[in-house]
């Protein structure tokens, strides 16, 4: 998960005013924006670009935004955004209603843009510790998403086919440690299926063309005889 100010925050808001002052606001203080005026459009914007955080309006055509929270939060792909309602009732029980639904944090307009920026970062980093531990593997500029199963390379999205993924997650559990291609076999594709050893070799081929761009080191280490690790190769 990208964090402090490379954040990318989608605005849902159908009030124009309101959106172009926080999205001013936001371009401001670093975060990238996205805007959707209404509640489908929220639904979409939030499934397709996944954003870091989503600042959610309540009073919104088409799905309310108690409505957009209830069904984001039942979505595995959004499940984990966090979510600051933005809303002119500031009663007490609109607010339990909110975070019923799954609001991380909740502003009563009308707000202030310096206030309502620090509560984004909060959340932020309220949200980051749990992605970066259970969510997220890192090696170098490698991260790969478990949840939603996908893989970057210095911000660059990598496409890996289930095998390579497998591959490539066990390696970034284990960094640095040697595995032989009948352990890769055991682990990546299980003890009950026969495969040839050299599969693993056709298979690291796939992952290295993936992961390394032109200009990128290979992270993948050739062990002479013995098997591959995750290693940054140290030129002799
Ligand atoms: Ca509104």
């Amino acid at each position: 998960m990208r964090q402090g100010t490379e954040a990318s925050v989608l605005v849902v808001e159908d009030e124009e005013h309101i959106v172009t002052l926080l999205t001013y606001n936001l371009d401001k203080e670093g975060f990238s924006t996205m805007v959707a005026l209404d509640g489908e459009d929220a639904l979409l914007t939030a499934k397709e670009r996944r954003p870091d955080l989503i600042i959610l309006d309540w009073m919104l055509p088409r799905l309310s935004g108690l409505e957009v929270c209830r069904q984001l939060r039942r979505d595995s792909g959004t499940r984990d955004i966090p979510i600051i309602m933005l809303t002119a009732r500031g009663e007490e029980h609109d607010r339990i209603r909110g975070f019923e639904h799954g609001a991380d944090d909740y502003v009563v307009k009308p707000f202030s843009t310096s206030e309502l920026i620090a509560r984004v970062r909060a959340v932020l980093r309220r949200a980051s510790p749990r992605a970066g531990n259970d969510e997220s593997l890192r090696f170098e500029n490698v991260v790969m998403n478990l949840a939603a199963h996908r893989v970057s390379r210095g911000g660059r999205d990598i496409h890996l086919g289930p095998t390579e993924f497998r591959l490539l997650r066990h390696f970034l559990q284990n960094p640095g440690r040697v595995f032989s291609r009948e352990q890769l076999l055991d682990i990546v594709w299980g003890h009950d299926v026969y495969v040839e050893p050299r599969t693993v070799d056709v298979h690291i081929r796939r992952l290295r063309k993936a992961l390394n761009g032109a200009d990128e080191v290979d992270i993948i280490r050739t062990v002479r005889s013995a098997g591959y690790a995750l290693d940054i190769h140290t030129p002799t």
